[in-house]
């Protein structure tokens, strides 16, 4: 693997985040440059560098994450009006960092389709 991505850094507490979530297996914190009122990325500790590179053996964590952003969403009191998770993956899809994350975006009316 490469060097250590910039999500693996905040995992390991060398660079700082605002935390929402974490427990043995993610982490969420608040984006650093927020597209929403609320946007909170969800990130599993294990390094999966984009979904298409995901794996059968990585399907007990993907179901944990997808749990986790509605226990976030309910957590942060936002549930009820409603919000839309995204996955960049690639350069068409507007990924940046190379380590699997969910945003969580809320607080604010979203267009459809997306830019
Ligand atoms: P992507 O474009 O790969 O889907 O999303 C990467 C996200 O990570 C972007 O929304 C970007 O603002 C966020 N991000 C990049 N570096 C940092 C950082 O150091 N801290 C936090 N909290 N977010 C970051």
């Amino acid at each position: 693997m490469s060097e250590k991505s910039i999500f693996e850094r905040i995992i390991e507490r060398e660079i700082p985040c605002s935390l929402v979530y974490e427990d043995e297996h993610c982490i969420a914190f608040h984006d650093i440059e927020p597209q929403a009122p609320v946007h909170i990325l969800l990130v599993p500790k294990k390094r999966i560098n984009r979904i298409e590179k995901a794996t059968a053996e990585d399907q007990t964590l993907l179901g944990h994450l997808m749990l986790k952003v509605g226990e976030i969403a309910r957590q942060e009191q936002f549930a009820e009006r409603g919000f839309r998770t995204v996955i960049n993956n690639g350069e068409n899809g507007g990924e940046t960092v190379p380590h699997l994350h969910i945003h969580i975006l809320a607080e604010r009316k979203l267009q459809w389709p997306p830019g």
